[in-house]
């Protein structure tokens, strides 16, 4: 698994240790070089806030450590990335609830339909009994798309249609159903247009009130999908959202290939939310749980 993470992670990696190890190479660590790691970290998609941190505190390492040598600085800088990470390594403990509620939610294209179909071949691979339910109804790929998904994973049933057609009804036919089967796992796709977002939220709001109508405690996970590649601009996504619905859990997607890996550690740190799984290739089983020694491991070196 780690080796799969590690080639996966190869560009964040060249863009992020790959360089520092460069820098400190055979270097007395001051002020300067410190300057120059600055840059890289920037250059690697952590933000400003989350890179004047990490520099501040090992400013401080390097006044109190005078002889600290390249192996003892890239230590500390391990140090100081493991501690924003580690505070978001919570996984996703499935509690006995038949069914279980994760509604996903995120903007169009960043990979959502996709993680359903992972994540319920992950949990079919569990032993998990799985239903998904269509809650995008926008799209009308999407229903299909999980059709087949659900399909390949072995899911119970996927909820596409109804009368109506309308979302939040699809919603709440999926969760009668998925609690008179006694299910383990029900997974909610929603629909992510950004242009209207004010519309679609009110919808996710709607959608959450119909699930909390049939069980007061769900959902119980409400996740956000977040794509590595869209950088910076993912903290205003994951900002939008939990301001609108609280995010409870975080998948990003296409970390492989991605050079813009680092982003996770702002994500990390400007939000105490957990990141549950990342996504690194296209096949059903390119999901892993999110390990913060791991990911630290393979973007560092
Ligand atoms: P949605 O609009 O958010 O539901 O996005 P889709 O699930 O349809 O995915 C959009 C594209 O991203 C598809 O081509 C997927 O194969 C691709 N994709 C999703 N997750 C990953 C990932 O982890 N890695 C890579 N390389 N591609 C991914």
């Amino acid at each position: 698994l780690f080796n799969r993470l590690k080639q996966s992670l190869l560009n964040t990696r060249k863009k992020l240790g790959d360089n520092i190890i460069e820098l400190i190479r055979n270097k007395r660590i001051d002020t300067v070089i410190l300057d120059k790691i600055k840059n890289q970290l920037l250059i690697a998609d952590i933000n400003i806030h989350t890179t004047q941190k990490i520099i501040n505190n090992l400013r401080n390492y390097i006044s109190f450590n005078t002889n600290c040598n390249e192996q003892s600085f890239h230590d500390a800088l391990r140090n100081e990335m493991l501690k924003i990470v580690t505070l978001i390594d919570r996984p996703l403990f499935l509690q006995e609830k038949k069914p279980f509620i994760i509604l996903m939610v995120g903007v169009n294209g960043v990979g959502k339909t996709t993680t359903i179909g992972k994540l319920a071949h992950y949990y079919r691979l569990k032993n998990k009994t799985v239903m998904l339910a269509a809650g995008d109804t926008c799209r009308a790929a999407a229903a299909d798309q999980l059709e087949i998904l659900g399909k390949r994973s072995g899911c119970i049933a996927v909820i596409t249609k109804n009368t109506t057609s309308d979302s939040a009804s699809i919603v709440f036919d999926a969760v009668k159903i998925a609690k008179i089967k006694s299910v383990d796992l029900l997974i909610i796709d929603t629909a992510g247009r950004l242009q209207n977002k004010i519309y679609a939220m009110e919808e996710l709001k709607k959608i959450i009130r119909v699930i909390t109508k049939i069980d007061a405690t769900a959902p119980h996970e409400t996740m956000l999908v977040l794509d590595a590649n869209i950088g910076q601009n993912s903290v205003n996504q994951v900002r939008m959202f939990n301001e609108a619905i609280k995010i409870t859990g975080i998948v990003m997607t296409k970390l492989d290939g991605s050079a813009k890996g680092g982003t996770l550690l702002s994500i990390a740190d400007h939000f105490s939310i957990p990141i549950r799984y990342i996504g690194i290739g296209q096949n059903i089983d390119d999901l892993q749980p999110f390990k913060s020694h791991n990911f630290v491991e393979a973007i560092l070196k």
